[in-house]
């Protein structure tokens, strides 16, 4: 039901946003003003303070430009969320501390240090009075959206230059909450109050602990957890030389594994270290002159193990650019279903039991975001094709992947609009 303009900054892959977003109440979101551009690559490794004096004065002159005819002095301080998609140590809705970069980045500086404060202090430089509302994950802030417009949504993956998800769990199966629970209500301000405020009393404290005792016992109640899938690893996980090569060539070694067979920043890459591994071989598949080029295809069988070759060798990229995709959209499915059988919605009817007929499957939304997703026709097919074959046909008709373009953006508008120090009394139920 928020109202009101608020904005929001996506700073987490290649492209950087600023986004304004006018929210109508009753889940009606104006269409958003967005503009993106590339986070230039020197900032991507120089200081703290470059990377968001950059980040400041890019969004000093959106806001600039307001330009609506509306009186933009009588505004009140406007309000921020601030999707910043590395993996933090979350503080409260709208601080956390930097635990490492990724994708790329590598500034030693910021690491350990408290993000929102680092944007709040170049905003202050540059003379823009912004507060950040909330501080969120991209795949938080895309399920906060894919949420907003349909209550079944219970996940969210981004597939972009990076890759992570989210999803909704019972609170009661987080075990890290039961240390939360016999603190001074941090948790139970963070759930009903959904704020941080240095003014609540002790006894307003005291009363959303017994309510959220009350509710604990009555209703599931549900927290986001922010997977940080990129980082996930397995030893069944299908890598080869060309991988563990990236890796070791990567400013991240031994970190992000999942992420590196799976989106955009590290496919590419992929392909090219395969192409460079056949450069060899090259010169012996050219010497083939036999009709058949069978001394081609016994190389491209027996040493890149890729069987069926076509004559041309513009072919043969293509395949390799099939056989890495593939794999990686196949891989992102499996971590999808993942989530989907840990909390009971793949229709195999989870720890309880029951065979798959007896269970009436319930609707289940995935958000997604991400420009590889989005715009790799051949990696969506794939990815959809694998969810088919993991779930079977009919539980994989009742989960449905829902694009939220700019999900990550806008849904942080949301989470700021929900935090914002207008609705300080708002205490609201779930
Ligand atoms: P981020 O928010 O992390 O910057 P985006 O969601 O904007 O990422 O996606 C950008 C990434 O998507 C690029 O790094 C690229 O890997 C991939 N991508 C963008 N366009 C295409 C395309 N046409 N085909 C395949 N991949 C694409
Ligand atoms: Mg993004």
């Amino acid at each position: 039901s928020e109202q009101g303009i608020y904005y929001a900054l996506d700073l987490g892959g290649t492209n950087f946003r600023v986004l304004r977003v006018q929210l109508g109440g009753q889940r009606s979101i104006l269409e958003p003003d967005v503009e993106r551009q590339p986070i230039p690559q020197h900032l991507m490794t120089s200081t703290s303070e470059d990377l968001f004096d950059f980040i400041a004065s890019s969004l000093k002159e959106f806001v600039e430009k307001e330009g609506d005819g509306s009186d933009t002095s009588l505004m009140r301080r406007r309000e921020l969320g601030f999707t910043f998609s590395f993996p933090v140590k979350q503080t409260s809705v709208s601080t956390g501390i930097l635990i490492k970069w990724t994708k790329g980045f590598g500034i030693e500086d910021t690491v350990g240090r408290e993000v929102s404060e680092c944007l709040e202090q170049a905003m202050a430089r540059k003379g823009l009075n912004m507060r950040v509302a909330a501080l969120v994950n991209d795949t938080v802030g895309t399920l906060a959206l894919g949420h907003y417009h349909d209550p079944d949504t219970i996940a969210a993956v981004i597939i972009g230059t990076g890759t992570n998800a989210c999803y909704l769990e019972r609170t009661d199966a987080i075990i890290k909450c039961q240390g939360l629970l016999t603190t001074s209500g941090g948790m139970v301000s963070f759930l009903y109050v959904s704020r941080q405020t240095s003014s609540d009393s002790l006894s307003d404290e005291l009363i959303y602990f017994v309510i959220y005792l009350l509710t604990l016992t009555h209703l599931h109640l549900h927290q986001v957890v922010n997977m940080e899938w990129g980082n996930f690893w397995s030893s069944h996980l299908p890598r080869t030389s060309y991988d563990i090569e990236l890796d070791a060539d990567s400013p991240n070694p031994n970190d992000q594994g999942f992420e590196k067979m799976i989106s955009g920043m590290y496919l590419g890459d992929i392909v090219r270290r395969v192409i460079l591994r056949m450069t060899p071989l090259m010169a012996e598949m050219h010497e083939d002159d036999s009709p058949e080029l069978t001394e081609v295809a016994r190389i491209l069988k027996d040493t890149l193990e890729i069987p069926d070759v076509p004559l041309k060798v513009r072919k043969l990229v293509v395949k390799v650019c099939d056989v890495v995709t593939r794999r990686a959209a196949r891989l992102a499915a499996a971590g999808i279903v993942g989530i989907l059988k840990k909390i009971g919605r793949d229709g195999s009817g989870g720890i309880t039991g029951g065979r798959r007929s007896d269970i009436k499957m319930k609707r289940a939304v995935v958000a997604i975001e991400g420009g590889l997703y989005t715009s790799y026709t051949m990696f969506r097919e794939y990815l959809h094709e694998a969810m088919i074959e993991i779930l079977g046909e009919e539980a994989a008709e009742h989960v449905i992947l829902m694009v939220t373009e700019d999900g990550s953006g806008v849904g942080a508008a949301l989470l700021a609009a929900t935090h914002s120090s207008d609705r300080v009394d708002n205490v609201q139920l779930l």
